[in-house]
């Protein structure tokens, strides 16, 4: 079942897009049944799930690639650096200079996407549409992440077409990054769309799209 859903959506996906199953309230197993299908990206909401998660199907060693797609809080750093191979909602300064510190300490850079709040909710975790830029700049004199791209969630709308607009905004917000050609910054990931969504975000210009209904059926909560 999850395997017949991973492999028809790997033959529906154009090429250049990858495919990220996003795992919140899934079972290790369930997990192990996406990867073995051939799904390579895993998102985690939070880090004590990837850690669990990882231990069970063989660690977090070079064939999965682990994501961060939930909010990183401060004293979680540590370990989220040591876990994901991408961070995929830095939306403030301070949230990726901790990120850079504890990558620091492991010797490592992390790609790290900047998650962007294109519905303007001030309730919402992301950086508004036009604070990005000058997000981008700030942390591309970080030595221990690397800028390689957006996220973003957009409103909760009934209807999936009503998303369009912001995905639209968000790739034109990638665009003009992009353009600057900033130092320590290589704009080329673009994560957007998610189960009912992901179609328009890949006409909007999504290059990583991150799917959990379709894979593993309805959540349980
Ligand atoms: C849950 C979640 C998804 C996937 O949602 P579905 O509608 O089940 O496909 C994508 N991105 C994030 C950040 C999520 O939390």
């Amino acid at each position: 079942m999850i395997a017949d859903n991973v492999a028809a959506l790997l033959r529906e996906l154009p090429p250049g897009v990858t495919l990220e199953a996003a795992v919140k309230t899934r079972t290790t197993e369930e997990i192990a049944e996406a990867f073995g299908a051939g799904v390579k990206v895993i998102g985690e909401n939070y880090v004590q799930e990837a850690d669990d998660h990882a231990r069970g199907i063989g660690g977090t060693g070079a064939k999965a690639e682990w994501h961060l797609i939930g909010h990183l809080q401060s004293n979680k750093a540590k370990r989220a650096a040591e876990l994901f191979q991408m961070v995929e909602t830095i939306d403030s300064v301070n949230n990726g200079k901790g990120l850079d510190r504890a990558c620091a300490r492991l010797n490592k850079v992390m790609p790290v996407l900047i998650e962007v709040n294109s519905g303007r909710e001030p309730q919402k975790d992301g950086a508004m549409p036009e604070a990005v830029e000058a997000l981008v700049k700030d942390l591309s004199a970080l030595k221990n992440v690397k800028v390689i791209g957006l996220m973003t969630m957009g409103p909760e709308l009934h209807n999936p077409e009503e998303l369009r607009p912001y995905f639209r905004e968000t790739k034109a917000v990638f665009d003009r990054i992009a353009a600057l050609k900033l130092p320590n910054v290589e704009m080329k990931i673009l994560s957007m769309g998610m189960t009912d969504s992901y179609k328009i975000a890949i006409e909007e210009g999504a290059t990583l799209v991150r799917i959990g209904s379709k894979i593993f059926g309805a959540r349980r909560i």
